[in-house]
């Protein structure tokens, strides 16, 4: 394998690698870096964990240095959390620079960000809907001189779905100059990458690693056939039997929605387990603390929503437990991603009922690999069931108590607003909407009816005239 040297990157940076105890490039950036050194646009399609955050900061940072300015350069990610994650990448490698950073997240005080760039900062790493909103807003600052626009996990942002990032992007991009050098990276390019190739526009170079698995190695990947009711009950013994066994080992647990994921937090911290939640409905602060105390391994079990499917890096993972089947396979492959990060070792496994086994097989297909059974002894889940269920079922009274669905009703009509829709109009519109929809089944029913018996009577008619 190559060295960082051979790649063309100036000693100063070479330094830096060796000082953060990198000393061989990944695939990703052996490949990737000399393209982007030579000024070209970079697609990079590489596993979880694979190092490619280093593989766009290392030579954004060279020729920063050649010719520094701000703003210099743009990064895009879907998350907040992601978003400080690299701004730290840059911060530690461009510190010989004197390298300033501004980081531009929802969740976070404006008038703070509106000054922070206004002084100029080399790099912007942003969400879409924060930065869009201060370009909406703000004549202070400018990208029209950007020389490097990233779109870190890039299909996640022009992917449309319950967070649709096109129209911020849309803003984004028109002010942005059109001649710039385009930099793509995800572990899941290959599915838009039609829509991708638009954004990068000078011919891109496009590398994806070679190898017939998208999941790593090092990663064992589980299952566990388990009935819908019972599902806690087992989770509480896996964890448990990973507690006594490994003391020092970390766990991600996915759910599929916010108020599932409160609720599991609440459940186990009532079996004494230290956990904490991740996700969105909750404030941008207990946000960062709870990723804060997971990551200092104070807390040994994060439980958090897809928010925190892709790009974390927290290197004391050990397990994924998916306590939902991914509905689609690049979540699942984004979730397991978490752990087996950069050459270690790392289990995940997935809960599966009866009615997610298609899921399991689309995924199969997707990852190129097949998901073996992970053995449990089912007398000690049994013996829990009962002590298990019933705490959930107070868990679940007292956070009904609380106003969590009535606040997860403000922020869908708060988001409403921010999208300059009025949400009763929305209510009432899809009020009517169901009403047509109710009545257009009506009338399928009765047309079907109909043309029902008509095929019978034709086929009366037929026999009659047969005779
Ligand atoms: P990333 O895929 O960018 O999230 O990186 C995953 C992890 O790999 C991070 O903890 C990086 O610090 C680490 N890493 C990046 N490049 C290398 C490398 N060349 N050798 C070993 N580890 C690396």
């Amino acid at each position: 394998m190559a060295s960082f040297s051979a790649l063309g990157l100036s000693e100063w940076l070479l330094e830096q690698c060796r000082q953060m105890g990198i000393n061989k490039p990944t695939p990703v950036q052996q490949n990737c870096i000399p393209a982007i050194l030579e000024g070209r646009d970079c697609m990079g399609c590489a596993k979880t964990g694979s190092g490619k955050t280093a593989a766009f900061v290392l030579p954004i940072l060279q020729k920063l240095a050649e010719e520094p300015y701000g703003i210099f350069c743009l990064v895009l990610t879907p998350t907040r959390e992601l978003a400080y994650q690299i701004a730290e990448q840059f911060r530690v490698i461009g510190k010989p620079l004197g390298l300033k950073d501004c980081i531009v997240v929802g969740g976070m005080d404006m008038v703070e960000q509106a000054l922070e760039l206004s002084r100029k900062p080399h790099v912007v790493i942003a969400t879409p809907g924060r930065l869009a909103d201060h370009i909406k807003s703000s004549s202070t600052f400018s990208l029209k001189k950007i020389k490097f626009l990233v779109l870190d996990e890039a299909d996640r942002l022009l992917e449309q779905g319950c967070t649709d990032f096109t129209k911020d992007l849309e803003v984004i991009l028109g002010a942005i100059p059109a001649k710039r050098q385009t930099l793509l990276f995800s572990a899941t390019l290959t599915d838009t990458l039609q829509d991708l190739k638009t954004v990068a526009m000078n011919k891109p170079f496009f590398w994806e690693s070679q190898s017939e698995v998208r999941t790593v190695a090092e990663l064992d990947q589980r299952y566990i056939l388990v009935p819908e009711k019972v599902k806690d009950a087992y989770l509480v013994h896996l964890i448990q039997t990973f507690q006594d066994q490994h003391s020092d080992w970390s766990v991600i647990i996915f759910t599929n929605t916010c108020k599932y994921c409160q609720v599991l937090n609440m459940m186990l911290r009532e079996f004494n387990f230290p956990s904490v939640a991740l996700h969105s409905m909750m404030k941008q602060k207990q946000r960062f603390a709870a990723l804060a105390k997971f990551k200092s391994s104070i807390f040994k079990i994060l439980i958090a929503t897809d928010v925190a499917a892709r790009g974390l890096d927290i290197p004391t993972v050990q397990v994924v437990i998916n306590h939902n089947t991914p509905g689609l396979p690049k979540i699942y492959i984004h979730r397991v991603g978490r752990t087996a990060r950069a050459g270690r070792n790392g289990i995940a496994i997935t809960l599966v009922t009866q009615y997610d086994i298609h899921l399991v097989h689309a995924i199969e297909e997707q990852i190129n690999a097949k998901l073996k059974e992970y053995e449990v002894e089912e007398n000690k889940v049994l013996k829990i069931l009962t002590q298990v269920n019933v705490t959930r079922r107070e868990c679940e009274i007292k956070l009904e108590s609380t106003d969590f669905d009535e606040k997860k009703e403000i922020n869908k009509r708060k988001q409403m607003i921010l999208e300059g829709k009025d949400p009763d109009l929305e209510e009432k519109r899809k009020a009517e909407l169901e009403k047509i929809k109710k009545k257009n089944r009506k009338f399928k029913s009765m047309i079907q009816e109909t043309l029902q018996q008509k095929r019978k009577m034709q086929m009366k008619k037929k026999a009659t005239e047969e005779r």
